[in-house]
């Protein structure tokens, strides 16, 4: 065997085997039980991994950071993480293991499960879900309830219930009743390992590792927190949105990295997708650990989710039917917050971007599994059976769950009918079928203009954590400011802008954020509900800056602007802005009426101008839903167009014979034709056609005779023309002496 081939042989044996053996620093970290009342103690940046309300939080730190909880009332659990993972390591599946047995029990049960792909990680694994159900694939109008295990790459059991949960679906259909009743009536779908990559990383190559592994070369840093790279809440409040607050950071090497952007990685790209393509009305996310069943809201201690009786309800349900693993009574309850507040976890956006911005029902939970970190596989069992009682408790809701009327999503209007000078019909469509929406409610917005605001009256903004100040501005005498005392803050525009043709959004700003840490946004939303964000800002901006974005991908459409701040550490955090244009303005909101039953709503007697209209619709169950877009509407009284008709008087039957239509509008308007061939036929309204325009149409008629050819035309806004009549004699022989001397 030559050298080379030795060589490469044993290139292939190192690269094949998993590494088990860590690095010395890794070695030393220590499992730390802090007793305490309060996240306050804990020193930021520590990453809390379980956590009893009102008595104790448990953290990993390197053994040469034990100093900074010097003074804290703790006690040592494991004095070496990874030495521990070593030991209890074979007893969980390798991911090797987990694919194939997902494999296997598809192969073994093709009639009821159904084995995809829905992505990649980072570094090319799949991220697998199995479906199970009577006819998996086919959508049969069943409940759908999505399992999710294993967004964090430590948190072990999350994936093994998931496993568990899949053999006991498929290996007890047709022999257990419930369950066989549940497959049968139900979408399940299951996805043991939302991070692929970062549990080969901490599970099969023995590191302690909670984030994805996407790695950023600019920064030398790896991993996105996949449960903080979620959208938000999409309900309108700022401190929901991605990126805001709670157990966050912009810092890539945090353990809490919420990513560049929402959405910014594979695993989460991967899962959105698939709740946008399948019918989910209820999810559970496993996580370890603390014994812990939560629901939305994460991102405040405060806010309630619309739904919460019955959220909170059945998650005490779910609960109650899962004992703790020292017997002592169940798993708690409670919403997420109670924990810590949190954004851009996965509850959050599964309900919140469900309700305001699909306009359907899901109910999401995340269960804390197990009492302590990494149980051996023989204490998980009964971590399986309890939890397998929870999954079926909710499995059971799922059709009361998604018989829950929603709300009236914003609806479009799709129409504006010119059907007589002054007057026209606007016509809509709703947003979200299955909503009982029982009238409607139109508006028209006068007055508006798009200000350049120089924020020097500031009534045009709602206003939490910025202000207006005087100390610094690009034009006189003030700018806006994000007041330096909080933690967020934003300013959003208070009417929202319509976006008709090609339009820009520009300001300056002058900031100085502490780089990768603190951030300034520049966001827009249609809903405000749901905002995307246009830009980021981060360090210094070094003196006053010009920005400026397009705003064409929204034509059409209508925008609340808004201004975001996260202050995550303290030092630099000043953000000042000026001159913004376009600002939306109105004069006034009239309410045409709010008892509109039909699609469509007709306005009679309007003068010259341009109006705005916007819709929304009421159901009993949720009141009244979200505005649609404003549409604009140009309405003038002009001049009426005119038209002259060009072609033969005479010809013979059969023939094919061509004329001209000269359409002219002095406005410039569009203009449609309407020919009546005099012999029953006509052309129905043609065109837009633009002024002085030479239309050519021709036609045959069949009979011999005198035929009255008449053409109309009308401008865009339905002003019409004249009748203009040109008759026209068909003969059978062409007696062109006998011509007659008709005249029009
Ligand atoms: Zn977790």
């Amino acid at each position: 065997m030559s050298k080379r081939i030795l060589f490469a042989i044993l290139c292939i044996i190192i690269l094949a085997t998993p590494i088990l053996t860590v690095d010395a620093s890794d070695n030393s970290l220590y499992l730390i039980r802090i007793y305490t009342s309060s996240l306050d103690d804990i020193p930021i940046g520590f990453d809390i991994v379980g956590y009893k309300p009102n008595s104790w939080v448990d953290i990993i730190i390197p053994s040469y950071n034990l100093n900074l909880i010097d003074g804290l009332n703790y006690s040592i659990i494991l004095d070496d993480v990874v030495a521990y993972d070593n030991s209890i390591r074979d007893g969980y599946h390798s991911f090797d293991e987990m694919e194939l047995e997902l494999k296997e029990i598809a192969s073994s049960y093709p009639n009821i499960t159904m084995l995809t792909s829905i992505g990649r990680s980072w570094e090319g694994r799949d991220i697998w879900c199995l479906e199970v159900s009577d006819n998996p694939g086919v959508d049969e109008d069943e409940s759908g309830i999505l399992f999710m295990g294993l967004h964090h790459a430590r948190e072990w059991p999350s994936m093994e219930v998931c496993l568990y949960l899949v053999e006991e679906f498929t290996s007890q259909y047709g022999l257990n009743s419930t369950i066989t009743n549940l497959v049968d009536n139900r979408r399940i779908w299951i996805i043991p390992c939302v991070n692929p990559d970062g549990y080969v990383f901490s599970h099969d190559q023995g590191h302690d590792w909670r984030k994805n592994r996407r790695f950023f070369s600019e920064y030398n840093a790896y991993g996105v927190d996949i449960n903080r790279n979620y959208a938000g809440s999409c309900n309108g409040i700022a401190v929901g949105m991605w990126g805001s607050g709670g157990v966050i950071s912009h810092n890539p090497y945090s353990e809490t990295y919420c990513g560049p952007s929402p959405f910014s990685e594979f695993e989460t790209q991967a899962i959105k997708n698939f709740v946008l393509t399948h019918c989910i009305c209820a999810s559970i996310s496993y996580h370890t650990y603390s014994e812990l069943v939560l629901w939305p809201w994460g991102y405040s201690y405060t806010d309630k989710t619309p739904d919460d009786v019955l959220l909170k309800k059945i998650g005490e349900d779910i609960a109650y039917n899962i004992t703790r693993q020292d017997g002592s009574g169940f798993y708690t309850p409670t919403q997420s917050s109670k924990l810590y507040t949190t954004t851009g976890d996965s509850d959050d956006w599964l309900y919140g971007y469900s309700f305001y911005v699909l306009g359907r029902i899901c109910f999401p939970y995340t269960i804390e599994l197990c009492s302590s970190f990494h149980p051996s596989y023989r204490a998980l069992q009964q971590v399986f059976k309890e939890n397998l009682d929870g999954a079926i408790v909710l499995l059971r809701k799922a059709e009361e769950i998604q018989s829950i009327t929603p709300m009236v999503r914003p609806p479009t209007i799709t129409n504006v009918t010119y059907i007589s000078p002054g007057s026209y019909i606007l016509s809509w469509k709703l947003g979200n079928p299955g909503v009982d929406v029982k009238y409607f409610q139109l508006e028209e917005l006068e007055g508006y203009s798009g200000l350049y605001d120089n924020a020097d009256a500031g009534n045009l903004w709602f206003f939490d954590g910025f202000d207006r100040c005087s100390s610094k501005y690009h034009s006189r005498d003030y700018s806006y400011h994000f007041s330096s005392s909080n933690v967020y803050g934003y300013m959003s525009s208070i009417y929202p802008l319509p976006v008709n043709g090609s339009m820009n959004l520009s300001f300056w700003c002058l900031y100085n954020l502490e780089k990768d840490r603190n951030y300034g946004f520049v966001e827009v939303s249609r809903d405000g509900r749901n905002y995307e964000i246009l830009d980021s800002f981060t360090g210094s901006s070094n003196g006053w800056i010009y920005k400026n974005y397009s705003l064409d991908s929204y034509r059409g459409s209508s925008l609340y602007i808004r201004f975001r701040v996260i202050k995550s550490v303290s030092g630099n955090n000043d953000f000042f802005i000026d001159d913004i244009y376009p600002v939306p303005f109105f004069s006034s909101i009239n309410v045409i009426s709010s008892n509109i039953t039909d699609y469509s709503y007709k306005l009679y007697n309007k003068s010259n101008g341009v109006y705005y209209y916007r819709v929304r619709g009421y159901n009993d169950e949720r009141g009244w839903g979200d505005y649609s877009c404003i549409k604009s509407v140009r309405y003038r009284i002009d001049n009426p167009p005119y038209l002259k008709i060009h072609g033969p008087r005479i010809g013979l039957v059969g023939d094919n014979i061509s004329y001209t239509f000269n359409v002219v509008d002095i406005d410039n308007d569009n203009i449609f034709l309407y020919i009546d061939w005099g012999d029953g036929s006509n052309s129905v309204w043609i065109g837009p056609y633009s002024s002085n325009e030479d239309i050519r149409y021709s036609h045959i008629w069949n009979k011999s005779g005198l035929y009255i050819l008449k053409a109309i035309v009308k401008d865009e806004y339905g002003l019409e023309s004249n009748w203009y009549r040109y008759p026209v004699f068909i003969s059978k022989i062409g007696f062109f002496m006998l011509q007659p001397n008709l005249k029009k």
